[in-house]
């Protein structure tokens, strides 16, 4: 267990990990940039903050994901091939992809911030949000099917361990 306050070293001192455990990650960094400014604006914690823009950016995929399954069946019902998506989709299918990414950015810094953790104690309330920030995280690292089986272990251990 790492024995230096929470942010030591980073732009985002008093959250987060510390400058030697991924604190200065680029991703890091911009994950709590744009959570310290969602709490000043709305006026809650950085570590609600954080998890307030995973589940935004979440939500946005999940929309973009409704939209591209509408387009895909309309083209198939118009006689289209399923496996050639027409070229008015493939905008979507670039910001979808790049969503998810930032998803699993958020998710990663929130889970690095020990937000897991912290959400232990709540989680039969946000239980489905840590599981979502979870598939989120291990989507983006885009990991073999036993590696992936062997994170979720992992995480489910520290979870459980959490209480
Ligand atoms: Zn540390």
């Amino acid at each position: 267990m790492c024995t230096h306050p929470a942010g030591k070293g980073t732009g985002h001192l008093g959250y987060g990990s510390c400058e030697v455990h991924g604190g200065l990650w680029p991703q890091n960094e911009d994950a709590w940039r744009q959570a310290m400014e969602l709490a000043k604006i709305e006026g809650i914690g950085p570590t609600e903050a954080l998890l307030k823009l995973v589940t935004a950016s979440m939500g946005r995929a999940a929309y973009m994901d409704l939209v591209l399954e509408a387009a895909l069946a309309r083209h198939v019902a118009d006689g289209g091939d399923p496996l050639i998506p027409p070229a008015t989709m493939r905008p979507w299918l670039k910001e979808s992809r790049q969503e998810r990414m930032v998803a699993g950015r958020m998710a990663k810094a929130a889970v690095d911030a020990g937000v897991m953790e912290a959400l232990g104690r709540r989680l039969d309330m946000e239980g489905g949000l840590v599981a979502d920030a979870l598939t989120a995280a291990l989507d983006a690292l885009e990991l073999e099917p036993a590696q992936r089986m062997k994170a979720l272990g992992a995480a489910q251990e520290r979870l459980l361990s959490a209480e």
